[in-house]
Order: C-alpha cells, then sequence, then structure tokens
C-alpha cells in the first residue's frame, strides 16, 4: 500500500531523499521469511518506515541533504536503525530535511523542496518535513525525525502527524549525523499518539555507544499510553498565547483545554520565566556547537572534495565554499564567533547560563503540573518560498518548541484542529525528564 502511495504522491510531495528497490526487495523477503520462522515477533515486524537522511544506515546513502555528503554511504548503522530492523521493520527509504537539520521549512535541502501534502503550495516544516510529509501522505506508515529544536514537532504540527522530542538521552544518537550534540535526540513519527509510542518503545534504551545515552528503564507500550488524563494537572505558559502568536492556533489550542477539562484534566495558565532569551541562547549554542560539528567535512574525510583546487588550504575552503549550502554557513560563521576568543565568555558561556536558568524555570513549573501544553508553532505551515529571505524570522518562529531541548525535556507533538485555508493545527504536551508516559498518556486520552 505505501509503495502504491508511493507511486501516487511521490511525484508531488517529493517526501524521499533516495530509494533503493534492491535493498528493499531484499528486505521485504528477509521480513517476510522472519515473521514465518519466528524471528521477527513482535507488533512492528513488517510495518513499513521512512528514516529521516541524517540517520545512518549501513549500504543505504545517507546525504543529510547537503551536496556535502551527496554519495556518503555509511558503513554502520545508527543504533535506532538497528534496534527498528531488530524488531522487524522495513525501511522504506530516506526522507528529505533541511541540509545539516538547519532550518523549520525543509527548504535549505540541495536536493529540492518537500511540498505539505495538505496543500502543494506550502512546507511540510522541518527540519524532518520529508519524514512528516511521508506519513501524512501515506507513503509510510511511520518515520523516524530528528529534534534538536523542534523539527520532529514543528514539521509533526505543519503535516497533521504526530512526533515524539524523547528525554535527551532516552534514544541512541550513535549513528546520527550531528548538528548540536548537546540537543539532537532521534524520535518517532506517526499517524496518531499509539504509534508514535510503539515506535518509541522499540527505539529508546540505554546505548553503551553513546556516551549522553541514559540508563532508565522504557516503559512497555500498554503503561505509555493507558491511564487516561483525570486527575491530570496541566499548565499552560501564558506568555506563549502573547502577540506573536496567530488566532486560528490560539482558538484551536482554547478548544483543546476545554476537551482536556471536560475528560478529567485540570488546566490553567501560569507565569513561565526566561521566555524571552530561549531563542537567543538556542541559536547561540546550537551554531556553536554545528560549527565545531561541521568541522569534519574538509573534503578529506568525508564527502565532497572539489576538483579545482591545487594547494591543500584552497581545498578546505573550496570544498567548504562549494559544498555547503547557504544556511549551513551562515550558522558555521555565527557559531565560530560566539566561540571566538574574546566573545566566548559574553555569548557562549552567557548562553549557557541561560540555559540552566530555563531549565530551573521548567522544574519549578514540573512541582506544579504533570504536563505543560504549548503551541507547537505560532502559526500553520508557510508558503514555500516565503521564509528563505527572512532567515532571522524563521528563527524567531521555534520559539515553542526550542527551550525543550535546552531544557533535555521529553515533548509530543499531536493535530489539534485546522485553520481557515485547510493546514492542520498543531499542540504539544511537554513533560519532565523521562516522562514520556505521562505525556503520552495525556495525549492518547485527548485524541
Ligand atoms: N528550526 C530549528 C533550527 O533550525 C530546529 C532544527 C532542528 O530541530 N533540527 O535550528
Amino acid at each position: 500500500a505505501c509503495k502504491k502511495q508511493i507511486q501516487t504522491s511521490e511525484p508531488q510531495v517529493h517526501a524521499y531523499v533516495s530509494m533503493d528497490e534492491k535493498i528493499l526487495a531484499h528486505r521485504i523477503k528477509e521480513v517476510e521469511e522472519g515473521i514465518k520462522s519466528g524471528r521477527y515477533t513482535g507488533p512492528l515486524a513488517g510495518v513499513p518506515i521512512a528514516v529521516k537522511d541524517n540517520i545512518c544506515t549501513r549500504g543505504q546513502k545517507t546525504t543529510c541533504s547537503s551536496k556535502m555528503l551527496e554519495n556518503f554511504v555509511p558503513t554502520y548503522d545508527a543504533q535506532a536503525v538497528k534496534q527498528l530492523e531488530d524488531a522487524g521493520m522495513v525501511i522504506l527509504g530516506k526522507t528529505n530535511m533541511d541540509e545539516f537539520a538547519m532550518g523549520s521549512t525543509t527548504e535549505t535541502s540541495a536536493f529540492g523542496v518537500t511540498r505539505n501534502p495538505w496543500n502543494p503550495e506550502h512546507v511540510p516544516g522541518g527540519s524532518s518535513g520529508g519524514s512528516c510529509a511521508a506519513v501524512a501522505a501515506g507513503e509510510a506508515v511511520m518515520a523516524l525525525g530528528s529534534d534538536t529544536g523542534g523539527s520532529i514537532r514543528q514539521p509533526s504540527a505543519y503535516c497533521g502527524v504526530t512526533g515524539l522530542k524523547p528525554t535527551y538521552g532516552r534514544v541512541s544518537r550513535y549513528g546520527l549525523i550531528a548538528y548540536a550534540s548537546s540537543l539532537d535526540q532521534i524520535g518517532p513519527i506517526g499517524k496518531n499518539v499509539k504509534d508514535c509510542a510503539a515506535l518509541f518503545e522499540i527505539i529508546a534504551g540505554h546505548d553503551s555507544k553513546d556516551s549522553t545515552s541514559a540508563d532508565v528503564p522504557v516503559e512497555s507500550y500498554d503503561s505509555l499510553v493507558s491511564g487516561g488524563l483525570s486527575g491530570m494537572r496541566i499548565g499552560i505558559p501564558k506568555e506563549y498565547l502573547a502577540e506573536g502568536c496567530d488566532e486560528e492556533v490560539k482558538k484551536a489550542l482554547a478548544d483543546a483545554v476545554h476537551t482536556l477539562s471536560k475528560n478529567g484534566a485540570v488546566v490553567e495558565f501560569f507565569s513561565l520565566g526566561m521566555v524571552d532569551y530561549v531563542i537567543p541562547a538556542y541559536y547561540i549554542i546550537a551554531c556553536a556547537e554545528a560549527s565545531s560539528n561541521l568541522e569534519r567535512f574538509d573534503g578529506v574525510k568525508y564527502g565532497y572534495r572539489t576538483p579545482g583546487a591545487t594547494e591543500l588550504h584552497e581545498m578546505y575552503k573550496k570544498s567548504r565554499a562549494e559544498g555547503f549550502g547557504e544556511e549551513v554557513k551562515r550558522r558555521i560563521l555565527l557559531g565560530s564567533f560566539v566561540l571566538s576568543a574574546g566573545y566566548y565568555d559574553a555569548y557562549y558561556m552567557k548562553a549557557l547560563r541561560a540555559k540552566g536558568l530555563i531549565k530551573k524555570e521548567f522544574d519549578k513549573a514540573f512541582q506544579k503540573y504533570d504536563c505543560i501544553l504549548a503551541p507547537a508553532s505560532p502559526t500553520t505551515a508557510p508558503k514555500i518560498g516565503t521564509s528563505l529571505s527572512d532567515p532571522l524570522q524563521m528563527y524567531l518562529s521555534d520559539i515553542y518548541t526550542v527551550a525543550v531541548n535546552l531544557a533535555g525535556l521529553p515533548a509530543v507533538s499531536l493535530p489539534c484542529g485546522m485553520d481557515s485555508r485547510g493546514l492542520p493545527i498543531g499542540m504539544q504536551l511537554i513533560g519532565d525528564c523521562f516522562q514520556e508516559k505521562k505525556i503520552l498518556r495525556a495525549a492518547a486520552a485527548y485524541e
């Protein structure tokens, strides 16, 4: 069914950057046999999944939607990929994304834009736009994305699907090509909360190959989604519904509050501090780490090498100038600047201090509330071509998502209505560290 849907929708949506028919045919056969022989017995055996193209797949191209890695074929699988293959899932292909996961629209991809399945004139969000569009269009049953500052939650909202950003350390980052290592996290995308929970159970867990992986037991699927809303205390940061949030988004959130209350939750507004500092702190830390992580792409060890250089430094310069796109270069420059001697204390150290204070604000809130409810994005999906010309405006649209990454928290994004143009609106439920159970349970009951 997915392959058929790919044939119908893919020419317009362009959710995938690569699909290897030979590998897929081989894998389908292997899984069919594995199910018969009892090797794969879990509930997701045989379920087709799409994987974001910054997650390494052995023998299958992994490009980060960058010219820099256009022909890069990893020699190993990411741990999350290994775990879903051990569960008998079938990878259909690799999905489009903003280059190196930097962006909010999937327009910074070196391999063309992905279109929103609800309306092809609009973006699917980003950076996991291909993964979310694939699920929304029925071109995959589930998908893996990565979320450094909202890249699972925001495109899930724009595409009307459900996406979970797990607690930092919950899912191994081994084999996830790093953007900002202290914020990056792989997570599941599905048509509904239960699908996300089922996939989360499979990919989560401790991995000694990732030094920040947490050794915290993962709850079973049943306990993740059952329990209902009764007695749950949910807080809404009133700062999030101030200026800048679209009226239709506010209205959808108000309707969601009504439904949550009707089903037994106690929902109230509270004041979350530090909101003005989340964007600057995030972009300083993310760019700083990105500038350091992307040093390795020098034309020697990985990926693209310029054909037009006669000496070593020229080769470095030209390879990077030709291999990276505009947004990636902008962030390498910003990151190098905030890490440079003389500015390190004024920007980078200050941003790290702000990060600590942001975490404290959430700690305070979780003494009172089980979950925090917020919009996933201030607007619904913008039109293709309207965001790239104003990067600062695009950064500002991450206002509701980035704090979760700075504080290392889990959050699930799920649909809560449609705007007047027929585009989905999403909301997120944020939990305390390792409390995926609470947010999934509340989200499943709402759904
Ligand atoms: N839009 C944010 C950024 O560009 C988030 C990206 C992400 O989560 N990978 O940094």
